[in-house]
């Protein structure tokens, strides 16, 4: 207990060097903009004999890569995996009436996305093959306001998916993401058996982490009655011809970028959220 109690007290002394190590985010930042943490949380957190029981030495601790966004994902941070070593991902690729079949992620992987490859592989890798525990994951460097989880790849299995809600779980408990985590995803069987896996239990509130089902297919409206169990709301997609001539209303976008418009990361954003099919998306 000693060694964590000297340790969150050089973390706090070095904090403009070093970011926070399990302390809790007041909210406010200093006049640089860096974030300050709440002394009185964080030490009462360091009392508590779970966490203490908790903690895993930082060198053993396991990170996921983060990346920045680009396109309408400006400025907001994701967590991606491969999508082209998912087995999920090349069948549904392989079926031309759905969205997979233009599969975005796979095309920048061969252009400028390129040199994050092997990163999303190593996530992939991380996160399917074992259920890595929640006290096994490390802290996000610095504090950002909002995570995607897999702007880039999917879901392959259940075990990918509780590592992570294990991870998110983490990332909440260390007050990383002072906003939410937004997980967009096509598993809906998974989301259907696990929902918001072990939230309870470390009394995550379900709204920190919004669920958005991607619509497998492409041109076919959704709506509220069609989001599946365990999801916040739905997304689809739409070709620019085909939403006009449906009168279809495209409101993805409305708002600006996603670190502006914030629709799919809060619990009180759009049920249905439509986007036009990016302009030169082709089959692949
Ligand atoms: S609706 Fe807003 S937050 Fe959701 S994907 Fe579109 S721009 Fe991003």
């Amino acid at each position: 207990m000693k060694r964590y109690t000297k340790c969150i007290f050089d973390e706090m002394a070095y904090y403009d060097r070093k970011p926070k190590k399990y302390l809790a985010y007041s909210g406010k930042v200093d006049k640089h903009g860096k974030p300050l943490p709440d002394i009185d949380k964080s030490l009462a957190r360091l009392d508590d004999p779970e966490v203490i029981a908790s903690l895993v030495p930082d060198d053993l601790k396991i990170s996921a890569y983060l990346d920045k966004g680009d396109g309408k994902m400006k400025g907001m941070y994701g967590v991606s995996t491969d999508a082209g070593s998912i087995g999920f991902c090349k069948k549904m690729a392989g079926d031309r009436k759905k969205i997979c079949s233009m599969c975005y992620s796979l095309k920048k992987m061969k252009g400028f996305k390129k040199k994050s490859r092997p990163a999303w592989k190593s996530n992939l890798k991380i996160f399917s093959k074992r259920i890595v525990p929640v006290e096994e994951w490390s802290q996000l460097d610095y504090v950002v306001p909002y995570v995607r989880i897999h702007p880039n790849g999917e879901v392959s299995d259940y075990k990918h998916y509780k590592s992570i809600c294990n991870f998110i779980i983490m990332q909440y408990l260390t007050n990383s993401v002072s906003g939410t985590v937004g997980w967009f995803t096509k598993r809906k069987d998974l989301v259907a058996k696990y929902g918001k896996w072990n939230f309870d239990k470390y009394n995550v509130p379900e709204d920190f982490l919004q669920m958005t089902y991607s619509n497998w297919y492409f041109n076919k409206e959704a709506t509220t009655g069609d989001i599946p169990t365990g999801f916040d709301r739905i997304f689809n997609v739409f070709e620019k011809d085909f939403a006009e001539e449906n009168g279809i209303e495209i409101n993805c976008g409305t708002k600006g970028e996603c670190a502006r418009c914030r629709e799919c990361y809060k619990s009180s954003g759009w049920k249905v959220v439509n986007e036009q099919l990016k302009s030169g998306s082709k089959k692949i």
